[in-house]
């Protein structure tokens, strides 16, 4: 039980700032710019980097990305997946602990672990 509080305390220490955090991906798409002199209408297309997000409901949203702000987007969406990552494993230890807790009490019965699953259900949704 010390292992996996020891190992929660290292996982949660990992934890990079949010403070940039983004949501999203980077995608590049290739666009002309609509001047006629340029050379990007005779074929040579500008390569523009946006960041998409698809939001609840499967609307997207994109946004150009200047060149000189990709990288610090893209750690921006790293930091994002730094989080969930930590997140799955920290409550993995938990569910860990829950068990080895729950067996330092002697249990629960099957009987009563049946009876309060509709509660339990109701609870998470
Ligand atoms: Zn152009």
């Amino acid at each position: 039980m010390n292992r996996l509080i020891e190992r929660r305390r290292r996982l949660l220490a990992q934890l990079p700032s949010l403070d940039e955090v983004l949501r999203g991906s980077l995608v590049e798409r290739s666009v002309r710019c609509g001047k006629a002199s340029c050379r990007c209408a005779n074929g040579e297309l500008h390569v523009a980097v946006y960041l998409s997000v698809t939001h609840r409901g499967g609307r997207t949203e994109q946004i150009s990305v200047p060149r000189e702000l990709v990288a610090s987007v893209r750690d921006g969406i790293a930091v994002y997946q730094q989080w969930w990552e930590i997140l799955e494993q920290v409550a993995t230890v938990n569910r860990d602990l829950l068990r080895h807790r729950r067996a330092q009490r002697g249990g629960v019965a099957d009987g009563a672990g049946r009876r309060t699953a509709r509660r339990r259900r109701r609870q998470s949704a």
